[in-house]
């Protein structure tokens, strides 16, 4: 070995060991730095990166549902620069400056009916936080102070911080946090595949399980609930599109209580579903949109709460202020990025790749059905679940020692050694999620449908 291949492997080393002694990785147990470790990404290129030994890895979640536009993206790093030369930092309280301007001006002419004004946060729980917030001060300015409870999914995700973990609705996210924040309610989820009654009937289902949330509505009191939070798709628990007339349904049972009806879309905007936004896909109108994630393609970390006219009237009055703000919320140097960003898409036509190539991706990734151990295909757009079960037939999934040994035990590490980053998920059925960069095309398809055909093949013979 040279001399200068052993500095840069003890530089490597070192960094493994500082990674240990002080990096505090999320949602991940500190022992993961323990051999072999987790790998450190060094760079990216279009939908793949590669990690501090050379490793190359095929992106299959856009690093969390992020990248839309790939890595590498030059323009974007020049934005970020050309920004932070001019104005680094400025807050926007009492204060405002061009980038967040052009942006919410931006968001406003993409985003459904009158959502016409934008609060920019850091990020998706952020976005969360102060829709929650903001409906609670809008009904006290309305005249119904008692509306400030929350129905939202069981098993979807909402985000981590008090407020918007009380929306969540997994429990192993929620019971180490008790206490949460009160007046949060969970219905029943759109997961079709795991329907008693309904499998084969989606509208009947979707009938079904709008009214499962006027049930939550009026089992609190139409009087106390604020509103629903719903994802267009939702993720945790493996893609659960919506069937067919459900979101049409939930706003008619909001319009029928007076309760907002919020999308969530920190996943689903930006184009994971082919539109800007997921409402627009799906066809309704709701009265806040969050979002994240893609809007700036993960260059910055921002997010937005979308406000409809409706909605921020009383805001208008004399003497009225949302006593709300995040120190970092439309960063101009995000907002920047945020805005070359959308530049890119309509360059490349990022929503039109993925509306014409995600029926290739559906039937790419259905070929894995004459797997024994794939019970279930299912999303939309660039944003996919695939449900593992240990019986096809009967839908049995496994036992919790089965799930550790092989899907977390075997599954994720495999994936990766094959060089696909994508997740198995564990917060309800066990399902691997895949949404890779909106760049992606047919190679991509048949790379991640080879290595998940090799790797759940060996998965299953482990049984
Ligand atoms: N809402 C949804 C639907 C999400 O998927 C997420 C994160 O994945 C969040 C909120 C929280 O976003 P963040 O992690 O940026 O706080």
């Amino acid at each position: 070995m040279t001399a200068i291949a052993d500095n840069a492997n003890t530089a490597l080393e070192h960094r493994r060991a500082a990674a240990k002694a002080h990096l505090w990785p999320h949602f991940t147990p500190l022992t993961a730095h323990d051999s072999p470790g987790v790998p450190t990404i060094v760079r990216g290129e279009g939908a793949y990166v590669y990690d501090d030994t050379g490793r190359r890895f095929f992106d299959g979640l856009s690093g969390l549902f992020v990248v839309q536009a790939g890595h590498g993206r030059a323009e974007l790093a020049d934005a970020a620069a050309k920004q932070a030369r001019e104005l680094g930092y400025f807050p926007l309280w009492s204060f405002d400056h061009p980038s967040a301007i052009d942006l919410a001006e931006r968001i406003a002419n993409e985003a459904p009916g009158d959502l016409n004004r934008v609060f920019f946060t850091s990020g998706g729980s952020e976005a969360v936080e102060t829709a929650w917030k903001l409906i609670k001060q809008y009904f006290k300015l309305t005249g119904k102070p008692m509306k400030h409870k929350v129905i939202s999914r069981t098993i979807a995700y909402h985000g981590t911080t008090h407020g918007a973990l009380s929306i969540n609705g997994i429990p192993a996210h929620r019971q180490n946090f008790e206490p949460l924040v009160p007046g949060t309610h969970k219905a029943a989820n759109t997961n079709i595949y795991r329907s008693p009654i309904f499998g084969d009937d989606p509208k009947a289902f979707g009938e079904w399980v709008a009214d499962e949330i006027e049930r939550a509505i009026l089992m609190e009191g139409a009087d106390s609930v604020a509103a629903v939070f719903l994802e267009p798709v939702q993720n945790a628990g493996g893609c659960f599109p919506p069937p067919p007339g459900y979101f049409q349904r939930v706003r008619e049972i909001c319009d029928r209580h007076d309760v907002l009806l919020v999308s969530d879309e920190v996943i689903c905007a930006w184009g994971r579903l082919g539109h800007a936004f997921g409402a627009s896909r799906y066809g309704y109108q709701p009265d806040i949109i969050t979002c994240a994630k893609g809007l700036t393609s993960g260059y910055a970390p921002l997010g937005a709460t979308i406000i409809s006219d409706r909605i921020a009237e009383p805001f208008l009055a004399d003497g009225v202020t949302f006593p709300h703000g995040i120190t970092f919320g439309g960063h101009p140097v995000a907002c920047a990025i945020a805005l070359a960003n959308l530049d890119l898409f309509e360059r490349e036509d990022l929503y039109g790749n993925v509306q014409r190539n995600e029926g290739a991706f559906r039937s790419t990734l259905e070929k894995l059905h004459d797997l024994p151990i794939v019970g279930d295909v299912r999303g939309d757009g660039y944003f996919y679940g695939v449900e593992l079960v240990k019986d096809k037939a009967t839908k049995e999934s496994f036992t919790a020692e089965e799930a550790n040994r092989i899907l977390y035990g075997y599954l994720s590490p495999a994936l990766l050694e094959h060089g696909l980053y994508c997740r198995a998920d564990d917060r309800g059925d066990p399902v691997i999620q895949l949404a890779p960069p909106l760049i992606c095309g047919q190679e991509h398809f048949d790379e991640i449908e080879g290595i998940l055909r090799e790797v759940l093949t060996t998965a299953y013979s482990k049984l």
